[in-house]
């Protein structure tokens, strides 16, 4: 059976023709799933009881169960989410002052082992299809009673590696008729998979671009990423180059400030000499402790002086604050713990 969160407008009319409906009952359906939110095809009543049998038997409707779900003291919710086959991710609930964050996952586990990163202890399992990525926001939407304004993929797993799903996620995301979230208010976050950010430049739906650097030079970034030793900083800086000239879109680069490891100033002078002229964002991030590592948190007078120095040398920068840290869902932090499938 089909997830029907995993289509297009455009794909679920062609198919509902391809049915003997018509293309505007793929909008109506939309807009129930989407913007009236329902949780069943019985609920579309200006839908014909065919279109609806027709619904029922050749689409699904829950591709998620919700499993756990943690509160912490700065209102940040992590919920676990175990998908069809019983594997789990988790999907993390952001409250900021400018609206609902949710935070996807785009894999279950991930390959690209970051020697950092919590998610990278579990190998990748799978992709995520378009559907459970799209699943995620309206789960949370019907468990929360919110609706969610901004999306990060930024979760477990890497967006680049999945790419086309993530894409089709994106359009569903942002279509008028779908959750409407404006490109603007969408980032996909990539450790720096070369040909991926170039692709992505070409892409009609203009959503913002993140990329993890978190060195500020090859051979530290090959000791902590192991994707450096593939696409090596140069690359991943010149596709960032290629991607601002194409899109005219500030690019951030992510920056977890790793104690007496990344943390000079010396080495934001070297960042800043990296990426001058990008107008690009540097996102200063905190390390938040994954307990098989070895690493450590700045602490906050070194941090700001390594913020200074970027700024002093013309770089955009900010150092963001920590959130969800009690509960395991700062970045990072996410990993499976679903002990068996109870579906
Ligand atoms: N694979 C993608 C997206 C998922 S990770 C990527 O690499 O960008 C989201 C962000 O959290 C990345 O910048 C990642 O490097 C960062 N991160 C990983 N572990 C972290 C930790 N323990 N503390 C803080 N940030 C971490």
């Amino acid at each position: 059976m089909h997830d029907i969160y995993g289509f297009t407008v455009e794909a679920l009319a062609d198919r509902l023709v391809g049915a003997g409906f018509k293309k505007f009952n793929a909008t109506q359906v939309f807009e129930w799933i989407y913007q009236k939110k329902v949780a069943a095809f019985s609920d579309m009543t200006n839908l014909s009881k065919d279109l609806r049998a027709h619904l029922e038997s050749a689409y699904a409707m829950t591709p998620l169960a919700v499993k756990r779900e943690q509160i912490a003291s700065d209102g940040t919710r992590k919920f676990l989410f175990v998908l069809d086959d019983c594997l789990a991710v988790e999907t993390v609930l952001m409250v900021q002052d400018y609206g609902m964050s949710v935070c996807v996952s785009s894999q279950v586990g991930c390959s690209m082992g970051c020697s950092f990163c919590a998610s990278g202890l579990l190998a990748k399992i799978r992709d995520l299809t378009a559907g459970e990525l799209v699943a995620q926001i309206v789960m949370i939407e019907r468990l929360a009673g919110i609706s969610v304004t901004h999306v990060v993929v930024m979760g477990t797993g890497e967006p680049f590696d999945n790419y086309d799903n993530v894409i089709e996620f994106i359009k569903i995301v942002n279509h008028p008729k779908g959750l409407a979230i404006g490109q603007r208010h969408i980032t996909v976050s990539t450790c720096g998979i070369v040909p991926r950010i170039l692709q992505y430049a070409d892409e009609p739906i203009r959503s913002n671009l993140a990329i993890s650097l978190h060195a500020s030079n090859d051979e530290l970034r090959s000791r902590i990423m192991k994707i450096n030793r593939a696409y090596p900083m140069k690359d991943v800086i010149e596709a960032c180059r290629v991607y601002f000239e194409k899109t005219g879109r500030r690019v951030t680069f992510e920056y977890i400030l790793l104690s007496g490891v990344n943390d000079a100033v010396e080495q934001a002078d070297e960042l800043s000499d990296r990426i001058r002229g990008l107008n690009a964002y540097v996102n200063l991030i905190p390390y938040n402790h994954v307990k098989e590592f070895h690493y450590a948190r700045t602490d906050m007078e070194r941090a700001m002086k390594f913020y200074d120095r970027l700024v002093k040398r013309g770089i955009n920068a900010v150092l963001r604050k920590e959130q969800g840290g009690d509960i395991d869902a700062a970045c990072g932090q996410l990993r499976m713990k679903a002990d068996q499938c109870e579906r």
